[in-house]
């Protein structure tokens, strides 16, 4: 089969399309034929060698859709030719985390790499049955934000009427954020730099659209809006806007920190901190029941999956420049030969 591989950290360039044996299903694992993979910011950080570097050539990408190719020993309730999703946390199932449904609590936890191929080997448990009206790449765009998304909004204890600044929304996690906290019933302050995307989430009804233009401080215009500011600042920024995050938030509110595309390092006054009872949250992908749950609310158009283009596989790396250069609006998917 062809894939994607990395052999060493670097650049776009390191990403080589090259032919690779295909992959032989496990005990309780399961191969599926990708139709469709989307690119996260994380396939990025891998990349780059942010997570280490590379004993072996390395597969990225966490999520995808396609169809079930072959069942390995022990596999039940799958066949060949099912429409699958892949869900892409790991856990080891045993815990006293994984019982009390918290996959992403697990000391094992980690999530799945090795999308960016024609087939993929996942255990049975990561793959859920894809919703019919959604198309392949629709579908593969869900995964890491929605259930990062879903999983934070949760973990914040957002309610209804409440408030939420939203850092970079149009990006996948961004509009994912978006969708979700209005669905909960948040008012959403969606933050863009591109004033053309601001249209484009204007166009969307995410009326309420800040522009940043990448070094201003936003949280002025952000009291203006909201008196003592928002119970909740999504920051998946990091080091350009984190400070700035925490400043408008209001007393006693959440800053979550969920990625930092910017950068992960940030000076912190933890006065600031501890003398307005600030809670800051960590968010790392979600428990394994939340794809699950998400899946019947794009199949009824509740949710909506937006892509801003799909390239063939070969082409990853000119999708990692466009994603890297910030030009997106919603997600990147890579489709396999074939597909
Ligand atoms: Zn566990």
């Amino acid at each position: 089969m062809y894939a994607i591989r990395i052999h060493e950290p670097g650049g776009p360039g390191v990403l080589r399309y090259e032919e690779v044996p295909v992959p032989e299903p496990g005990w309780g694992e399961v191969r599926i034929r990708v139709r469709a993979a989307a690119v996260n910011h994380r396939d990025l950080w891998i990349r780059q060698g942010l997570f280490g570097g590379f004993a072996e050539p390395f597969i990225p990408g966490s999520d995808a859709a396609g169809e079930v190719d072959a069942l390995g020993p022990g596999v039940s309730g799958l066949a060949p030719g099912d429409r699958v999703v892949v869900n892409p946390g790991l856990s080891c199932g045993r815990c006293a985390a994984c019982l009390a449904g918290m996959q992403n609590a697990c000391p094992h936890f980690r999530i799945f790499d090795g999308t960016y191929a024609e087939y993929a080997v996942l255990p049975a448990a990561n793959l859920l049955p894809m919703p019919s009206g959604l198309t392949f790449a629709e579908a593969a765009s869900i995964g890491v934000p929605f259930i990062t998304a879903e999983d934070f909004l949760t973990r914040s204890g957002l309610l209804p009427g409440q408030t939420v600044v939203v850092w970079a929304a149009t990006g996948g996690l961004g509009l994912a954020t978006v969708q979700l906290a209005r669905l909960r019933g948040a008012r959403v302050l969606a933050v863009t730099r591109d004033p053309g995307k601001a249209e484009a989430l204007r166009g969307r009804q995410f009326d309420e659209v800040l522009l940043w233009d990448g070094q201003s401080d936003l949280t002025g215009e952000v009291r203006a809006r909201t008196g003592e500011g928002p119970e909740l600042v999504v920051d998946s920024l990091g080091s350009a806007t984190f400070r700035q995050s925490l400043a408008m938030v209001r007393r006693g509110g959440t800053v979550v920190t969920v990625g930092a595309t910017t950068g992960g390092r940030v000076e912190l006054e933890l006065g600031e901190v501890f003398r307005r009872r600030l809670t800051v949250l960590g968010a790392y992908l979600g428990a394994s029941g939340i794809l699950g749950r998400l899946l019947p609310l794009f199949a009824r158009g509740v949710l909506q999956p937006v892509i801003e283009h799909t390239f063939p596989l070969e082409q990853a790396d000119q999708a990692h420049e466009q994603l890297e250069a910030g030009a997106v609006f919603g997600k990147l998917i890579l489709e396999p030969p074939g597909a």
